[in-house]
């Protein structure tokens, strides 16, 4: 039997949560996406405005929050460090005090709870390639420390919420995703290296470009976070959720010129402090308790993304 239930998604008009509303309301429940619209977009929930099962509501999670609903999924927190360092403090504060408010929101009404993490939690990893047991090395007081050490309060504080008042949670540690609706001006790899290479511009490679990161196809992702919110209660996590292939910057650089056909050159700039060397989930976890491994390869991702931001450029999206 198929039970509808009360889906409440904070930062669900960013990147990741516009996708997990959309299948969410695909899969029939009500959906309350809640965001303050700070990378986020109502263009990327749009489509989504006129459903009867859907509802948007403007909030910042640092205040408290007040609604009925069966499942959080805590999605609200800037991705990209140009973002996230925007205004750090207010980054610290939505993980911390947003993962309180949820929490608090949760017990309050007996919802089960689920943590976008992050692979940064790792830090810049001396275990390669990283399993869930790794405690990971991060800089406590560097420019990423308001996003690495925010969400590792927040793991914290979920892990606490559930030793102190058994709330049913779920920690994913998420590695980068991609996909269409990513921010073109976030400074993320793979948006920077696509407009890039669709105007013709250098690309911009920080470092050497030897550098890793294993990439995971937004659709992948979504299906991974539901999945993990569909186990038992004993399922609490955390579970990496990304894809293993590991590509080096330079890999990448080159893909997206071969896809794109793009007459674009290499630039090599400064690479970022504490820039992660490299990263590549173990993943064991996620098949064996959600029975999850992602489906699409980086090439075929990447070309979905390409014609996105084709689109995106050449304002075709806006028509
Ligand atoms: P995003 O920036 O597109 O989405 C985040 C959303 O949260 C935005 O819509 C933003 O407006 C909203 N938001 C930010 N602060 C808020 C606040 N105080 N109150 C309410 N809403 C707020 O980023 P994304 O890539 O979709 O990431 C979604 C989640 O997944 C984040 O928690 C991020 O840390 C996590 N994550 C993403 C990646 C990735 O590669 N994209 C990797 C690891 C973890
Ligand atoms: N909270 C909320 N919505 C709710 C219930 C609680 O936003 O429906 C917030 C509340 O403002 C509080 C936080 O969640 O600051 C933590 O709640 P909890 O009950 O754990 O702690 P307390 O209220 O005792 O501080
Ligand atoms: N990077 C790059 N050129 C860019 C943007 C990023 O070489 O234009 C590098 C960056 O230094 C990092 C990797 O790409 O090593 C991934 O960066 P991103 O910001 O996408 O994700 P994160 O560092 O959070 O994993």
């Amino acid at each position: 039997m198929h039970l509808s239930k009360r889906v409440l998604v904070t930062g669900g008009a960013g990147f990741i949560g516009s996708y997990l509303c959309e299948r969410l309301l695909e899969d029939g429940h009500d959906v309350i996406c809640v965001d303050n619209l700070f990378t986020g977009t109502r263009m990327n929930i749009r489509h989504l405005l006129d459903h009867r099962n859907f509802e948007f509501m403007r909030h910042d999670v640092t205040f408290p929050l007040y609604v009925e609903v069966d499942e959080i999924y805590n999605m609200a927190c800037p991705a990209s460090p140009i973002h996230y360092q925007f205004d750090p403090v207010q980054t610290t504060k939505t993980s911390v005090h947003g993962a309180i408010n949820m929490l608090g929101l949760a017990k309050r009404v007996r919802a089960k709870i689920l943590q976008a993490s992050t692979s940064e939690v790792y830090g810049d990893p001396e275990v390669h390639p990283q399993p869930e047991e790794y405690w990971g090395r991060v800089n406590p007081i560097g420019p990423r420390s308001c996003y690495d050490e925010g969400k590792r309060c927040a793991e914290t504080l979920f892990f606490d919420y559930w030793r102190q008042h058994q709330l049913r949670i779920k920690v994913a540690r998420i590695f980068n995703t991609y996909g269409p609706r990513m921010h073109p001006n976030d400074g993320r790899v793979v948006s920077n290296f696509i407009v890039q290479a669709l105007r013709g511009e250098p690309i911009s490679i920080y470092g050497e470009g030897q550098q890793t990161r294993s990439f995971c196809y937004v659709d992948d992702l979504v299906a991974g976070l539901m999945g993990l919110m569909a186990t038992g209660d004993d399922v609490i996590g955390p579970i990496n959720l990304g894809n293993p292939g590991e590509f080096t910057m330079l890999e990448l650089a080159q893909m997206v010129i071969e896809l794109t056909g793009s007459s674009s050159t290499l630039e090599f700039k400064p690479l970022p402090t504490d820039d992660p060397k490299q990263r590549k989930p173990v993943i064991t976890k996620a098949k064996e308790v959600i029975g999850w491994e992602p489906k699409v390869a980086l090439k075929e991702g990447l070309g979905k993304t390409i014609r996105y931001f084709d689109d995106l450029l050449s304002d075709r999206l806006n028509a």
